[in-house]
């Protein structure tokens, strides 16, 4: 649905982004992390065409943002990382607005405009004047711009930005129901925390290049092929685990203390069954047995250790 091709783009003598191949088909939540200056906004804003990239292409639902820019926007939601509203609009005026310079029939307007209030929870505020809305729900109303023309892609740049816990939680339940409901995303936030627990892929970027990209699993996957597991036990056990474990030659560098450890186990999953089983088998009384999956934030801090200026 978002197809990048070799994306290059130079400000003066600032290389922002350098050559971004990436892929996100429909249905995907991407997120794109990075710190400050990474080249995330570059990224997005020349997606949706509102920059012309140095080099490469971008296309959309397959249309070439660069040549066909008016067909393009129909098939963009966007929403930038600073964006104003109209303040002395009503809620539901403001999103009329827009309706109409999407070119919507006219007849189909104020249904939708009914249908995405609702979608974003704005409901009782619908005839509200934007000035009173608070600012979690000036950024949901700004999520229901993007969505008015029925997009095929949205793009948010950094939407959590500047939102309290609460708001930020309505939002990731906003994106969580258009994740239910099909919506290909693209995302961006330099919060990684903001990001985990919706999106169904991601990519790292650093000093405008993509260190990593794909499906989360995959990307935490390949950078730790031996998994770590904890385990604990009670009563004085320690010697027996420690033969339990000499037992099965794809454990390694166990550290174990009289009541638990860590070992690491070089194998599928589904292997670590028969580990714990002969424990148990042995008169271990396990309390704990758990793999450690390797959380997105830690392999983010492991691959992007430098804060770009
Ligand atoms: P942030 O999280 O701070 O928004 P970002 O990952 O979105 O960062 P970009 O805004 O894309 O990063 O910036 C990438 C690089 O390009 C930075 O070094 C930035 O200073 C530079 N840059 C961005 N816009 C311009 C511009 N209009 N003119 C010159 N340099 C620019």
């Amino acid at each position: 649905m978002i197809e990048l091709f070799h994306l290059r783009k130079e400000y003066d003598n600032v290389l922002a982004v350098d050559d971004l191949d990436l892929t996100i088909p429909q249905g995907e939540i991407y997120g794109l992390i990075g710190p400050n200056g990474a080249g995330k906004t570059t990224t997005i804003r020349m997606t949706c065409g509102l920059l012309a990239p140095t080099m490469g292409r971008a296309l959309v639902a397959g249309v070439d943002v660069a040549r066909e820019p008016e067909k393009a926007q129909q098939h963009i939601g966007y929403l930038s990382d600073f964006f104003a509203v109209y303040e002395d609009l009503k809620v539901w005026e403001y999103l009329d607005y827009f309706a109409h310079a999407y070119k919507m029939p006219e007849s189909d307007i104020p249904a939708r405009v009914t249908e995405v209030i609702a979608q974003v929870n704005l409901d009782v505020k619908r005839d509200a004047m934007i000035r009173g809305l608070s600012r979690g729900m000036k950024q949901r109303l700004g999520i229901a711009r993007a969505l008015i023309h029925r997009p095929k892609v949205l793009l948010l740049d950094e939407p959590a930005s500047g939102l309290d816990p609460k708001a930020r939680l309505e939002l990731r339940n906003l994106l969580l129901s258009l994740r239910d409901q099909g919506a290909t995303i693209l995302i961006s936030s330099h919060i990684l925390t903001e990001l985990e627990g919706f999106c169904t892929s991601i990519g790292i970027m650093e000093r405008g290049r993509m260190v990593r990209s794909g499906r989360i699993s995959e990307v935490t996957a390949a950078e730790s092929p031996t998994r770590l597991v904890r385990l604990s036990w009670s009563g004085d056990s320690l010697a027996v685990v420690q033969e339990q474990l000499r037992r099965e030659p794809r454990i390694s560098e166990a550290k174990l203390t009289d009541s638990g450890g860590a070992f690491g186990f070089a194998g599928p999953e589904e292997d670590l069954a028969p580990v714990l089983a002969g424990l148990i088998a042995a008169g271990v009384r396990v309390t704990s047995f758990r793999e450690m999956k390797q959380t997105v934030e830690e392999l983010y801090m492991k691959l992007s250790t430098h804060e770009v200026m």
